[in-house]
């Protein structure tokens, strides 16, 4: 069997939903929804199931889609954006960032990954054949030091694995970072792979940058995301690679060999959604506002500590107090006895940290404050 497979371990997050399900425990360990999507897409969707298509689309994404996607990024993002030349539709963020990465990077080239990050990242580069080295951003502020940064550029990174906002720690990274970023991939002739599926998910007065936006930066960019956080559709697995044509090109290549193509039905069934007003953008941004704000006081009222998050819907909440040596086994016990299901932290840190358990707070009300009631006997 490969032994590439060695230099990671299964999705921790993933691993944690079986663990809530086996126990009954309120997932607040792997991020997604549970209420429905925008009503505009499960009408389309029952329209679609009647008229189709049902068969394979385009390779690279269905006209119509990459279209409509193109006209809502290129107002987001504010860069220019060619349907044919500069998009390709995946199967969810996950594939973009196989995709982005196996079109950019050779067997045997590095890749610098913040630490903590979304443990897909290593995976991927891993499988690609690409070597990760790792840039701690260190805790309480989850800030990275410049030096340590420009040296993963020195030892050869050929690209940087930017989530933003980030999973798990919600950083919004600032125009600042990210100017001095651009500086770097500039200097060091390298590229930079968004993860942005939290581009709608950010607190005031945090604002979020496209890093392809930047001067220059379009051609030094892999933009990635999905419609999943978006929409409230992650079971649909629709996700894209944005970037200039060449680079397009070769994803193009990648994609087909990968997958051939998302959904047909799933495509055009999110139409109405890619084609919203500024007004969906802003409701979204309420709801998880909301969320977040009853979610941290529940937290507060409980007397845990954590990491305030700028976007995204995640928590690290430090769980120091408990005095604990593995957080894996805390999590586990906590799904069982007190049944709210989080991710153990260090399943995202490269460094030896285990004082964090991750919880996201994408539920309804009710569960959440059904959680918080759970979190009380966390003692
Ligand atoms: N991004 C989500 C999380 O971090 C889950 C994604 C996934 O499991 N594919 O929990």
């Amino acid at each position: 069997l490969s032994t590439r497979l060695d230099g990671f371990t299964e999705s921790i997050i993933r691993k944690m939903t079986r663990i809530a399900n086996q126990y009954g425990a309120i997932n607040l360990a792997q991020g997604f929804p549970d209420f429905d999507p925008p009503k505009e897409l499960i009408e389309e969707l029952q329209k679609v199931a009647l008229e189709g298509p049902h068969q394979y689309e385009i390779t690279w994404g269905s006209k119509l889609f990459r279209e409509t996607l193109a006209q809502k990024q290129q107002k987001f993002m504010n860069i220019k954006i060619n349907p044919d030349e500069n998009i390709v539709v995946t199967c969810g963020s996950t594939e973009a960032m196989m995709t982005a990465m196996m079109s950019v990077c050779e067997v045997g080239e590095k890749v610098a990954i913040f630490s903590p990050f979304y443990e897909n990242y290593a995976a991927d580069t891993i499988l690609c054949g690409a070597e990760p080295i790792y840039v701690p951003l260190n805790p309480p502020e989850f800030t990275f030091d410049k030096a340590q940064l420009e040296e993963a550029f020195k030892q050869g990174a050929k690209a940087l694995i930017l989530c933003n906002p980030s999973n798990p720690i919600g950083k919004v990274f600032t125009e600042e970072e990210l100017t001095f970023i651009a500086q770097l991939v500039t200097k060091y002739d390298a590229f930079v792979i968004t993860d942005e599926v939290y581009e709608h998910i950010v607190y005031e007065p945090n604002k979020h940058i496209y890093f392809a936006s930047l001067p220059g930066m379009f051609e030094r960019t892999i933009s990635c995301s999905s419609l999943s956080k978006t929409y409230s559709i992650t079971g649909w697995r629709l996700g894209y690679v944005i970037a200039a044509k060449n680079i397009i090109d070769n994803c193009k290549k990648v994609h087909d060999f990968l997958t051939v193509g998302a959904a047909a039905p799933l495509q055009k069934a999110v139409l109405p959604g890619l084609s919203f007003g500024d007004e969906y953008y802003i409701e979204l941004n309420k709801l998880y506002t909301q969320k977040r704000e009853l979610f941290l006081n529940g937290l507060d009222a409980i007397g845990l500590k954590y990491h305030k998050p700028e976007g995204a819907y995640y928590v690290m909440v430090d769980i120091s107090e408990f005095g604990i040596k593995n957080d894996n086994e805390f999590a586990e016990k906590l799904a069982k006895t007190v049944g709210v299901a989080g991710v153990p932290g260090s399943s995202f840190f490269k460094e030896n940290i285990n004082n964090y358990i991750r919880f996201h707070f994408a539920k309804k009300k009710e569960t959440l404050e059904q959680a918080l009631e759970r979190l009380q006997n966390i003692r």
